[in-house]
């Protein structure tokens, strides 16, 4: 088959309040080719010998641990505050409308472990730079970031040049 991830994702306006166009990339997972070779392609981005695959809650999970087993390196789920059970390291960050905070557990990554960071859409890039923030804390290094689709007309590039994050890789 050939995947064509755009004719997958859905856009669905107005969601989820007016004037939000939110991509829905929920048909990707009802076909079991598509996820499978849009997981392979993640996979086939990711650089050499990564240790840990970081997803960010909630869609980041669905890429990321698939991806993760493929590269045969450790999943760390980042999830929102108040989620986790044990000790953790926490960032907050701006959302359009007021701010939220991310939090992973303290002993999730060891000093210069490879870190990769799955996530299903990037868009302002706020959220993966708070998760390069947690990575960074705990003495990770952020290899690269893998994403199945940018919304480039928010230039989340240019933020996460900013944070010193370079290597992000995009499948549309
Ligand atoms: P950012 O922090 O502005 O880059 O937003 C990215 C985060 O919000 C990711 O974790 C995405 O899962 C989620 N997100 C933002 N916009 C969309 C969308 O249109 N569809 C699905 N997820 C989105």
């Amino acid at each position: 088959m050939t995947l064509d991830l755009r004719a997958l994702i859905r856009d669905v306006p107005d969601f989820p309040k007016p004037g939000v166009g939110f991509k829905d990339i929920t048909p990707i997972l009802a076909s079991p080719q598509a996820f499978q070779e849009t997981v392979d392609l993640l996979v086939a981005a990711a650089p050499d010998d990564i240790d840990v695959v970081c997803g960010m809650e909630a869609r980041g999970f669905i890429f990321g641990a698939p991806v993760a087993l493929a590269l045969g390196a450790s999943f760390v789920p980042v999830r929102k505050s108040g989620k986790l059970p044990r000790d953790t390291v926490e960032t907050t960050y701006d959302l359009e409308y007021g701010t939220q905070t991310l939090a992973v557990h303290s002993d999730a990554i060891d000093e210069g472990d490879r870190v990769l960071i799955v996530d299903d859409v990037l868009a302002t890039g706020g959220t993966v730079a708070a998760t390069a923030d947690l990575v960074r804390r705990l003495g990770g290094a952020l290899v690269a970031v893998d994403v199945v689709m940018e919304l480039a007309f928010l230039e989340p590039r240019a933020l996460l040049a900013r944070h010193g994050i370079d290597v992000v890789h995009t499948l549309v």
